[in-house]
């Protein structure tokens, strides 16, 4: 039966408490035990397919096809575990289950209240598959004392209440802010957070206290005098230059070791870290740099495009390069001319998206990029628009577009090169779409097969012809465009294995010129870079070298 670990966090949000929690799963893994990693969300949305990505950031897949927080990103990104619909949950579908479960009269009848009601839901949320893994560590997103929070941190009491002694344990992330006129680090705010923790009846067995100074011994062993927790037991956390320094950092702080001991894991298992001693070295010592654009819309805010931009410094760890993205608002191509925009880049990337806006700029991009032989990437809607720019520009349909922009406007502007799709094929089950589906219901989510023809550029860079990845998208390239587009060279070298849905095309007359229908960016780790991405980059930097 699992153990169980309970990150939480205090004084302020954007703590990383999702990056210590994949961070110690990692260390975890690396001392030979099994991890799954979950996170509990305590906003009301039932999950965050329908939040925008300028509010909430990337809207991450899994395999099963739940969309989920992209925090659930970083603990794929950290341990190679892929998450599953039930690594993810949130207030909203607690007390849609528990509405759910009270109108079928499941309840008989009770007053239904959030203990326990609601707590049970969670609880037994927690517990699914724990008997599968050594570890189990599950994030309360949101800091500790928020009104919307309380159920959670009441049924992580709970559980580790019914659970026997030793089984559980809580892990709280704090701030020390330092003053700078009295040259301190003030441990007052970690005091506090820990009190509302303890007033919830929760007495945290390891503090993780993020700082921008080092934390003298003294500060140490105040807070663990104050806080009732042990002085090895308070990790400091120190700003790090990347994300993936986060596992050898927290073990030479000691955050695995005080996991074990808590645990009373005794002797602990030697971790082997040389994965991420690997990792660091090729950021460290990488040689040269590419410069890439992504031409998109959501540009203000890095998050919204969290895992392509993590899968491009994959691909560069691939290729011992740095990369440089930058985001381009593709909107400018449609007043401005992109060469002046796009010539200082070694590789264009149109990432996902949905509505029109700015998508006349994504085919401008992709249409640079095609005549001028600059490597581009396009992911979903980026595979869309490349299509529909060589049906205009190189097919002569001059109306091809999206059914997406004419449902969006409500009139019929274009030939429907890309179209809505209303039924398909997973595995062996038809999946039908209806009008009265909800909106976060209607597109066709996680992993399905592909099957890439032999000798294509695709193949060879994945070295097979079946592959599995993941979608999340309403609109498809239709096939019947496939013979006219085909003819002037964009292969349709991946599709569906029923041959009705393209999934990918490329350019064969092309340096390096691709579009996905799938999200590959999901599925890339640093030690394990995605193919696609690490040849992308590989294809970059031999246009740097070009220039
Ligand atoms: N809007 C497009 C669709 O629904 C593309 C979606 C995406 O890029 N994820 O098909």
């Amino acid at each position: 039966m699992a153990r169980f670990i309970f990150i939480t966090g205090g004084v302020v949000s954007s703590l990383g408490k999702g990056l210590a929690s994949a961070a110690l799963g990692a260390l975890l893994q690396a001392r030979g035990f099994s991890v799954r990693l979950r996170k509990l969300d305590p906003y009301l949305n039932v999950d965050p397919g329908t939040m925008s990505p300028f509010e909430h950031g990337e809207v991450f897949v899994t395999d099963d096809g739940a969309e989920t927080d992209l925090d659930l990103g970083h603990y794929e990104r950290f341990t190679g575990v892929h998450a599953r619909a039930t690594d993810s949950v949130s207030s909203g579908r607690i007390y849609s289950t528990v509405l759910e479960k009270e109108r079928r009269g499941d309840y008989l009848g009770k007053t239904i209240q959030v203990i326990p009601h609601v707590t049970n839901e969670i609880k037994d949320f927690i517990a699914i598959g724990e008997d599968e893994v050594d570890f189990m560590l599950c994030e309360i997103g949101g800091t500790v004392g928020d009104i919307e929070g309380l159920p959670f941190f009441e049924a992580i009491r709970q559980f580790s209440h019914d659970k026997p002694r030793g089984q559980c344990l809580f892990m709280h992330l704090t701030l020390l802010p330092y003053l700078s006129a009295s040259g301190e680090l003030k441990t007052k705010p970690t005091q506090h957070s820990v009190k509302e923790l303890q007033s919830i009846g929760i007495a945290p067995d390891i503090l993780v206290c993020r700082s921008e100074h080092p934390i003298p011994e003294k500060e140490r062993e105040k807070i663990a005098l104050f806080c009732n927790v042990r002085k090895e037991h308070v990790v400091p956390a120190y700003d790090l230059k990347s994300i993936y320094e986060a596992p050898l950092a927290y073990h030479r702080q000691g955050l695995d070791q005080a996991v074990l001991d808590a645990f009373g894991i005794s002797p602990a298992p030697r971790p082997n870290l040389a994965r991420w001693e690997d990792v660091m070295d090729r950021l460290t010592n990488a040689d040269g740099e590419v410069r890439v654009a992504i031409v998109g819309k959501y540009t203000q805010l890095e998050d919204a495009y969290k895992s392509i931009a993590e899968a491009l410094t994959h691909g560069g760890m691939a290729n011992r390069v740095r990369v440089k993205a930058e985001w381009i608002d593709a909107e400018i191509f449609e007043r401005e001319d992109p060469a002046p925009h796009l010539e200082p880049y070694h590789a264009i990337l149109v990432p996902g998206g949905f509505g029109e806006r700015g998508t006349e700029g994504k085919i401008k991009a992709a249409q640079f990029a095609r005549e001028h032989e600059i490597p581009y990437l396009g992911i979903c809607l980026g595979m869309q628009m490349a299509v529909i720019e060589a049906a205009r520009n190189v097919a002569g349909l001059t109306t091809a577009g999206s059914e997406e922009f004419d449902h969006e406007a409500g009139k019929k502007r274009f030939e429907p090169v890309v179209y809505h799709l209303k039924e398909w094929v997973q595995g062996n089950h038809k999946v039908e779409r209806r009008a009265s589906d909800d909106k976060g219901g209607t597109m066709r989510l996680g992993a399905y097969d592909a099957a890439l023809t032999a000798g294509s550029r695709v193949a060879q860079i994945y070295g097979a012809t079946a592959i599995e990845e993941r979608h999340r998208h309403r609109y498809e390239v239709d096939i019947k465009y496939r013979d006219a587009l085909e003819q002037e060279g964009l292969c349709f070298s991946g599709m569906s294995p029923d041959g009705k849905l393209p999934e990918i095309v490329e350019w064969s007359d092309h340096p390096w010129f691709i579009g996905v229908q799938f999200h590959p960016e999901l599925k890339s780790k640093p030690f394990e870079p995605h193919p696609l991405f690490a040849d992308f980059i590989r294809a970059a930097v031999e246009t740097s070298r070009l220039v």
